[in-house]
C-alpha cells in the first residue's frame, strides 16, 4: 500500500506558474493546467475571446454543410479512421490523461477502450438509425406517402467535465459527428490538453473544413458557446452548471442535452452472489477515484447477507493501494476543490453517528484520497444524500428489497445504479428510479454502445449513445408526399357532403368500435 504525501495539507500551496497543483487558471491570456500528482505545468492554451467562439462557431457553421454532404458513407469512413489512429495511439493519450487528470494509467486506457467501441458503433449505425426510410400510411388517405429521416442540427456546441475527458465528450461529439453535424468543444479547464489532442487527431482525419473545433477557457467560455448561436448545446457535468448552461440557452431556444450528477446505490438482495457485488461495489465506487459520475456511492444490502457483504468489501478495500503514482489503484483527486466537499461528507457522516470501517476523518491527504467505508450513515446526511465524487462509500442493512429500492430512490439525482440478485434482479432494476441500471455488475450499461445513457431528474435529461444518442443530435424531417389523385378529397376546398361523409363512415369503421 502507497501512502498518500504524508502531512500534506489539504489545500496545497500554489506552484511556479502560481497556480495550485492539478488545478488549472489563467496566466498571460493562456489557460494553464497542472498535473494533480506533481503539480508541474501539463499544457498551455490561448484563452478563446468571445470574438473567437464566435469566429469558430461561423467556421463551424460552413464546415457543417460540407461534412453533411459527404453522406453517410465517407462519414463513416473517417470516423472508423479516427477511431483507428486512436487506438494505434493509445500509449500516447493515456499519457496525458495520466498527466493532466492524474488517474491510474489502468483507468485512463479502460476510457479509451470503451471510447473508440462507441465511436466506432455511432460511425456504423449513423445511416441505419437517420437515413431516409418510407413510414406507414392512412387507409384514410391512402393516396400519400410518408417519408422520413433525420437531418444534423448544423453546428453543435459541447461542453465536457474532467473526470472521463475523453469517454464523455466523445459520447456527444462522436455521435454529433456521425449525424452530420460540425461540433465547436469548450473542454474542462482541468483537461484541455486531452481534448487538444483528439482534436488534433481528427483534423489529421478530415483535413479540408474544422469540422470540429475545439475552444479553451473557463466557465466564461461555456457560456459564450451556450450564446454563440449552436443549433444545439451538449452539456455533461455537474448539476449546478447545468441549470446555468439551460438558463443561457433559453435565451435563444437552442435545444439542449444534460448530462448532470449522481447519487446512484447498488441493491444486494438476499440470493445475490455476494462476492461478486462486493468486487462489484468496491470498483464501481473507487474506480477513476470515485470520481464517476455513475459511480456507487451508496450501497444497500438485504440483511440476511449484510455482515458477510461487509466482510468481503472491507477485506478487498483494504488491500486497495493509492498515491500519486498512476500504477496505484487510486489516484490523486483532480480537481482541488472536490478534496474539501469529500472531507465535508466524511466529517458530516461521522458526526452524525456514523462509522467508518475503513479510512476516516484523515481519509483526504494532499491531493488524494483514502478509500472510506462508512457505516450506520443516517440517511437524511450529505454523505447520503449529495454527489461527493471521492474514493468513498456508505452501506446501509435493509429488511427488505423494497426498503433499499425506496431508499435508492430517496434522492433527487436518478442516473445509473445497480442491482445484484439471483431471481428478480430486472424486476429491481426496473423499479429504480435511474435511466440506467446494471445487474449483476456495475457500469456495464455504459461500454454497450446500443444502449442510451442519461439520467432523470436532477441528474439531467437527453440521451447520448445508441440510437437514442444518435437522434439525439439530428432533428427529424418530414415529407408527405402525394402519388395518386385523391378518392376522397378532404385537403381541399373541393370536398363535397358526400366525401365527408363517406370519410366519416371509414373514421366510424377504424376508430368507432368500442371493444
Ligand atoms: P462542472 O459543472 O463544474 O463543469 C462542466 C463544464 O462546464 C466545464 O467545461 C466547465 O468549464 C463548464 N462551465 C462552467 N461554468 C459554466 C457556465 N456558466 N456556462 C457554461 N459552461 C460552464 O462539472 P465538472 O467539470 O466538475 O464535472 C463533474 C460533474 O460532471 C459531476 O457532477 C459529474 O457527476 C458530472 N458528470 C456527468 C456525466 C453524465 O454523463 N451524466 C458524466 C461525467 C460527469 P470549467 O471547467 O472551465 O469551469
Amino acid at each position: 500500500m502507497t501512502a498518500t504525501s504524508e502531512g500534506s495539507a489539504l489545500t496545497q500551496v500554489p506552484g511556479a506558474s502560481g497556480i495550485v497543483p492539478g488545478a488549472s487558471g489563467i496566466v498571460d491570456g493562456h489557460l494553464v493546467s497542472t498535473s494533480p500528482a506533481t503539480g508541474e505545468e501539463v499544457a498551455r492554451f490561448p484563452v478563446a475571446a468571445p470574438a473567437d467562439v464566435a469566429a469558430a462557431v461561423e467556421r463551424a457553421r460552413a464546415a457543417g454543410l460540407w461534412w453533411e454532404q459527404l453522406g453517410y458513407a465517407e462519414r463513416k469512413r473517417r470516423l472508423l479512421r479516427f477511431r483507428s489512429l486512436m487506438t494505434q495511439r493509445i500509449g500516447d493519450l493515456a499519457a496525458l490523461m495520466v498527466a493532466e487528470g492524474g488517474k491510474p494509467r489502468i483507468d485512463a486506457t479502460m476510457e479509451i477502450f470503451v471510447t473508440v467501441e462507441h465511436i466506432a458503433w455511432a460511425a456504423k449505425h449513423a445511416r441505419k438509425v437517420l437515413g431516409p426510410r418510407r413510414v406507414g400510411g392512412s387507409l384514410l388517405q391512402p393516396e400519400y406517402a410518408g417519408r422520413l429521416e433525420y437531418r444534423p442540427y448544423g453546428v453543435v456546441g459541447v461542453i465536457g467535465p474532467w473526470n472521463y475527458p475523453l469517454f464523455t465528450p466523445m459520447g456527444s461529439i462522436a455521435y454529433a459527428l456521425a449525424a452530420g453535424n460540425a461540433v465547436v468543444f469548450k473542454p474542462s479547464e482541468y483537461t484541455p490538453a486531452v481534448g487538444q489532442w483528439y482534436v488534433d487527431l481528427f483534423q489529421e482525419v478530415v483535413p479540408e473544413h474544422p469540422v470540429l473545433q475545439i475552444v479553451h477557457g473557463l466557465g466564461d467560455v461555456g457560456a459564450t458557446l451556450c450564446r454563440s448561436g449552436v443549433d444545439k448545446l451538449a452539456f455533461t457535468g455537474s448539476t449546478g452548471t447545468g441549470k446555468k448552461v439551460m438558463a443561457a440557452c433559453a435565451e435563444s431556444l437552442t435545444p439542449v442535452l444534460v448530462e448532470c450528477g449522481g447519487k446512484d446505490a447498488l441493491l444486494v438482495d438476499a440470493d445475490a452472489d455476494v462476492r461478486a457485488a462486493a468486487d462489484a461495489a468496491l470498483w464501481g465506487a473507487m474506480t477513476n477515484a470515485g470520481q464517476s459520475c455513475v459511480g456507487i456511492e451508496r450501497v444497500y444490502v438485504h440483511e440476511k447477507v449484510y455482515d458477510q457483504f461487509l466482510q468481503m468489501l472491507v477485506a478487498d478495500a483494504e488491500k486497495l493501494s493509492y498515491g500519486e503514482d498512476p500504477t496505484q489503484d487510486i489516484g490523486p483527486i483532480t480537481m482541488p476543490g472536490q478534496r474539501e466537499t469529500i472531507r465535508r461528507h466524511i466529517d458530516a457522516a461521522l458526526a452524525d453517528g456514523g462509522r467508518a470501517l475503513l479510512g476516516g476523518p484523515d481519509s483526504v491527504r494532499g491531493p488524494v484520497a483514502r478509500p472510506t467505508i462508512l457505516v450506520d450513515v443516517p440517511e437524511s446526511n450529505p454523505a447520503v444524500c449529495e454527489e461527493t465524487f471521492g474514493p468513498t462509500m456508505t452501506v446501509a442493512k435493509v429488511k427488505s428489497m423494497d426498503e433499499a429500492v425506496a431508499k435508492a430512490n430517496a434522492v433527487p439525482y436518478g442516473l445509473g445504479g445497480a442491482v445484484f440478485a439471483k431471481r428478480h434482479g430486472v424486476a429491481l432494476a426496473r423499479q429504480l428510479r435511474a435511466g440506467m441500471v446494471a445487474v449483476n455488475s456495475t457500469f456495464a450499461f455504459a461500454v454497450l454502445p446500443a444502449l442510451p445513457f442519461g439520467g432523470v431528474g436532477q441528474s439531467g435529461f437527453g440521451r447520448i449513445h445508441g440510437q437514442d444518442g444518435l437522434r439525439e443530435f439530428a432533428r427529424a424531417s418530414s415529407i408527405a408526399k402525394r402519388r395518386l389523385p385523391s378518392v376522397i378529397p378532404l385537403l381541399t376546398y373541393r370536398h363535397t357532403e358526400k366525401s365527408v361523409a363517406l370519410a366519416e363512415r371509414i373514421v366510424r369503421l377504424m376508430h368507432g368500435r368500442s371493444r
